[in-house]
């Protein structure tokens, strides 16, 4: 008998991204699967009394987006936190959190997160003594939009045990100045970590985030609490998301001799790469480079740790069967993660380079010869790429026009899959930037874009065979757009989602 469909959608103008039938009208989904895709009346062939059908009139779908780089099960476990993002000046980040003090009772603690003071009037970092101004009675801490720094109070700095950690900034007399950088500002995470119920419930309420994007998979960077979060839901069957955990290189210890590997799982979550920090980033001033930052002379950055221990990590990790995800921004730390790569078997094992945002053409080749996967975010380019923007601030006219050579890295071959590392969550913000981005060697037709976002990520993942494209016998995880990309290519960040499918169900219609 023949499986008859449980949606048909017709009337859409489908990319498939697969090289017999790369346009269709037409596609038929059942039990999770596609079961054809192409012209109407072969779909509604599949249609029984049952199915639903639908007309797109026109509408442009693609397989559901995956976000390549997320962190969304810990920011969803911190969406309680106060969110800077919209904060336009120092004073406005103040009276925000002044909002918030009045509110709670003296030594509660007040966490606020993505304050970025590259847009504001007077570009620095906040300080110690603008937060105790506000809130001299409650511990508080605000991370920096990139995740690398925070700024702390008087009331946190006398309560973490900080003493000895790296990334602890002090003024000429030894004060502490708030700023806490890298370890320091983990520190601060780790003293007020959500419970494993507090990140479910982030988790969920993310996932719903996702779907109103169209993101239907995510490869996300976890810890083992995150991953504990992750299968409470999964037991449950209600994991509407297809999760490829990145598993932080803090945890590799614990996976070592369990027989543990790349790859172990399903369809709905799956254990991904480890994920390691060779350098930080650039706002926060600490990806490794080979030359100082322009904006402060004497620094260029640093390494998260020895290469010697660096080239351990790696050493152990692909040992035990796992492909690595090495999180290299600067120069220096790209030449150091490719180093490192070269010492192991790369044949097969689509090893990652996280963000890779100054490679060297030198570099690009080494890449593509060891086959590694380029997992970058075009967004970062709309936020801090422009002329006069961050970049520019820290690198130098130069370096910034270098930055984020999108156009170079799929000239070169290199398999480029694309994520947002949430800033901002947004699979067609990200996609915007790449196809309107401000120098040529970073700009890619709206078609290549989208390919990152959805055909590469599968690939990244060794998932290729299940999703990524719309084929018979794929995962059914689509999604519709309001309009098409490929014609509004000067507003695609305002596109609106019109409807996302996940496992062959309807997940979220757009207003
Ligand atoms: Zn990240």
């Amino acid at each position: 008998m023949r499986l008859s469909a449980d949606i048909v959608l017709i009337g859409a103008r489908i990319l498939t991204w697969s090289e017999e039938v790369p346009e269709a009208e037409a596609v038929a989904l059942g039990q999770g699967r596609i079961l054809a895709v192409g012209l109407k009346a072969e779909a509604i062939g599949f249609a029984g009394p049952e199915t639903r059908i639908i007309d797109l009139e026109g509408r442009r779908v693609l397989p559901g987006f995956t976000d390549s780089h997320s962190h969304l099960a810990s920011v969803g476990s911190r969406l309680s936190s106060l969110d800077l993002g919209d904060a336009s000046s120092l004073e406005e980040l103040q009276g925000k959190l002044l909002e918030v003090v009045r509110t709670r009772e003296p030594g509660e603690w007040i966490l606020g997160r993505n304050w970025d003071e590259s847009g504001w009037p007077v570009r620095r970092y906040p300080l110690r003594t603008d937060l105790d101004r506000v809130a001299p009675h409650n511990p508080v801490a605000l991370m920096r939009v990139d995740g690398h720094m925070a700024v702390a109070n008087s009331q946190t700095l006398e309560r973490l045990p900080l003493e000895g950690l790296v990334g602890v900034e002090r003024d000429r007399d030894g004060n502490p100045t708030g700023i806490l950088k890298e370890e320091a500002a983990q520190a601060v995470l780790d003293a007020t970590r959500p419970d494993i119920d507090q990140i479910a419930d982030g988790i969920r309420r993310m996932i719903r985030k996702a779907h109103s994007l169209g993101i239907t998979a995510i490869h996300d960077i976890v810890d083992r609490r995150e991953v504990a979060a992750y299968l409470r839901i999964h037991r449950r069957a209600d994991l509407m998301l297809r999760v490829n955990l990145m598993i932080s290189s803090e945890e590799l210890p614990n996976l070592l001799g369990g027989g543990f590997s790349s790859g172990l799982g399903g369809q709905h979550l799956r254990l991904g790469p480890i994920k390691a920090f060779l350098d930080g980033s650039l706002g926060a001033r600490t990806a490794a480079l080979l030359q100082d930052f322009e904006d402060e002379p004497g620094n260029p950055g640093r390494l998260m740790s020895s290469e010697e221990e660096m080239f351990k990590l790696i050493r152990e990790a692909a040992g035990a069967g796992f492909q690595l995800a090495l999180h290299a921004i600067g120069d220096r730390g790209i030449e150091v993660a490719l180093r490192g790569l070269s010492r192991v078997d790369c044949e097969g094992k689509r090893h990652r380079i996280e963000h890779l945002e100054l490679p060297s053409d030198e570099n690009l080749r080494v890449a593509k010869r060891l086959g590694i996967v380029a997992s970058m975010q075009p967004n970062f380019i709309g936020k801090w790429g422009r002329p006069g923007g961050l970049y520019e601030e820290r690198l130098g006219v130069e370096r910034m026009r270098r930055n984020n050579p999108l156009r170079l890295v799929l000239d070169e071959g290199i398999q480029l899959a694309f994520g947002s590392d949430h800033m901002p969550f947004s699979p067609l913000f990200g996609v915007h930037w790449a196809v309107n981005a401000p120098f040529e060697n970073q700009r890619l037709s709206a078609e290549e874009a989208l390919r990152c976002y959805t055909q590469t990520p599968a690939y990244a993942s060794f998932e290729e065979g299940l999703k990524g494209t719309i084929e018979p016998g794929k995962l059914a995880d689509l999604v519709v757009l309001e309009k098409d990309p490929l014609q509004y290519t000067e507003r695609i960040e305002e596109i609106p989602v019109y409807m996302t499918i996940f496992d062959g169900r309807i997940v979220y219609e757009g207003a």
